[in-house]
């Protein structure tokens, strides 16, 4: 296994449709291997495989994050020519992006999707999801086609500011026992670059 380097924003290789994998050839079991390595080191919940430079239609996901157990979280998925079959409801979800290094956007996705997809067996499967691991399915199927969160985001900022504006309002919360939710962060920033 190895370190992939991260194509970041700005080159034309991560705006661009990828093609179907045709087969499940051993170039494509090993960009999977270095792709989880890439996306661990990197600490990020997802990889898509033009991330990595390779125009072809797959990804990697790692959205249990906040899973109780440790079997749950540490769980990746590879989907391969992966297909949203159903979307409902919506939401708004604070996403980075390991191409798109410092930032942070705020994008409407829906709240609930089916998605499925070949795994390195060449087995199918269907997968539902709902609130943060729907939108980690969303970022990384969108990838595919060629759109960054930061093409459709509603808002963006710095990383360093929402790290400040989340400890900002997580110590607000501390009494209340209250989560900080996505609304209130970029409420937050708003008034903030209001002042
Ligand atoms: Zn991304």
């Amino acid at each position: 296994m190895a370190l992939r380097n991260i194509t970041i924003r700005g080159d034309e290789i991560l705006a661009k449709k990828c093609k179907p994998v045709k087969e499940i050839t051993p170039r494509i079991v090993e960009a999977c291997e270095d792709m989880v390595e890439t996306m661990l080191a990197a600490d990020g919940v997802g990889i898509a495989a033009p991330q990595v430079g390779i125009m072809k239609r797959f990804f990697i996901a790692m959205p249990h994050v906040d899973a109780e157990d440790e079997e749950t979280r540490d769980r990746i998925y590879v989907m391969i020519n992966p297909e949203i079959t159903y979307r409902e409801g919506t939401q708004e979800s604070s996403e980075g992006c390991l191409s798109v290094p410092g930032y942070m956007g705020l994008v409407d996705r829906p709240y609930k999707i089916r998605i499925k997809g070949t795994d390195l067996q060449g087995e199918e499967h269907e997968y539902e999801f709902e609130g943060f691991e729907a939108t980690v399915f969303c970022h990384e199927y969108d990838h595919l086609d060629g759109i960054l969160y930061s093409d459709i985001a509603k808002d963006m900022m710095t990383a360093e500011e929402y790290s400040e504006i989340l400890h900002e309002l997580q110590e607000l919360h501390e009494e209340d026992d209250d989560d900080t939710d996505n609304a209130e962060i970029w409420e937050k920033k708003k008034e903030r670059s209001n002042q």
